[in-house]
């Protein structure tokens, strides 16, 4: 009789999911206090939202259909969602063309700035990638869309629990991958679902039901690429972790926006001191592509303070100037040999 495996220490009983680091011992108390971060929106005064000239847009210079041999190119749709070019695959990360980051279409948190370029203006996409389920990631009308523009067999890859409610959209085409777990492509790349220190909640009685996870993409092949999308997390051990077993990165995508006030947020996301400290915790080596900023008002920060701090901390800590990469929305990035250069778009 087949010996049952050890439960990873990241499942619990009746199929929740949680942190396992030590110092994430006190995340969902933290998170729980909710009511006590209500009052302080309400009473402290809070940086307003950006004019919208404060966040310019440019012109994308994705390759079409795809980037040659040589090169990486990410472009930056806005928040989470980039499109990532590869030699011989194009990927898409946690998509959101939508207006708003809300359940509900005509309420809720609206972008500072349309996502860029359209939906409608990317080659082909090979296969997206999903971290997890919070409304700003997953959207329901950018799936549909998506299945619209690349027809239904178009290769979705999640954390563990997303097969329901894309089957709810049918879209079937859904790998579910737990921690570690990895998948070969076609296109001669290996996708890893990697840990991430964060949470999930679609519903208000679906706390951590589905996994959350962040991505890396290395080649098949001995030369070609690697990179690490960073999706959302608070800080931890696990980026240490994800450089021994996936590193070195030519290119590392890390969440920088939604900390303050950090006595609540440091639980579910890094401040951009922190995010290069994980790049550090990562190898150190490769170039450094924020996220998560800019582009919904999620905290009580100032949307435009995220990439002043990570320029200051990337100064503070020595690090090469020309390995850190901060697109505007809708910028092309694109890299050659190591992430040492960029010709933006
Ligand atoms: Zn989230
Ligand atoms: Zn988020």
């Amino acid at each position: 009789m087949a010996r049952e495996r050890p439960r990873p220490t990241h499942h619990l009983p009746g199929g929740r999911f949680r942190n396992p680091w030590p110092e994430a011992a006190d995340d969902d108390r933290i998170r729980g206090e909710f009511r006590k971060v209500a009052w302080e929106w309400l009473t402290k005064s809070i940086p307003p939202d950006p004019q919208p000239d404060a966040l310019p847009v440019a012109t994308a210079d994705m390759a079409h259909p795809r980037c040659d041999d040589a090169e990486t190119r990410i472009t930056w749709v806005g928040h989470a969602t980039h499109f990532v070019q590869l030699p011989g695959l194009n990927l898409l990360t946690d998509p959101m063309w939508s207006p708003r980051a809300s359940p509900v279409a005509s309420v809720g948190r609206a972008r500072f700035v349309a996502a860029a370029p359209g939906l409608e203006a990317l080659p082909h996409v090979d296969a997206v990638l999903l971290s997890h389920d919070h409304y700003d990631h997953p959207d329901r009308p950018t799936v549909l869309r998506l299945r619209e523009r690349f027809g239904a067999d178009l290769p979705w890859f999640t954390p563990l629990g997303y097969k329901r409610w894309f089957a709810s959209l049918d879209v079937r085409n859904v790998a579910e991958l737990d921690w570690w777990e990895g998948c070969d492509l076609p296109q001669g790349y290996r996708l890893v679902a990697t840990p991430a220190r964060h949470w999930t909640r679609r519903t208000p009685w679906s706390t951590n039901q589905r996994l959350w996870c962040s991505w890396a993409v290395t080649s098949l092949g001995a030369a070609g690429p690697r990179l690490y999308w960073g999706a959302d997390s608070a800080y931890a051990s696990h980026f240490k972790e994800i450089y021994a077993r996936l590193g070195p990165f030519d290119a590392c995508v890390l969440p920088i926006g939604a900390y303050d006030p950090r006595w609540f947020m440091s639980a579910s996301h890094m401040n951009p001191e922190e995010a290069v400290t994980a790049y550090e915790d990562l190898g150190r080596s490769g170039a450094f592509l924020p996220s998560h900023w800019g582009t919904f008002r999620l905290t009580f920060e100032d949307p435009l303070e995220p990439p002043v701090r990570l320029r200051a901390a990337w100064e503070a800590r020595g690090l090469d100037e020309g390995l850190l990469h901060v697109p505007r929305h809708g910028e092309t990035v694109q890299l050659r040999s190591g992430g040492s250069t960029s010709a933006k778009g």
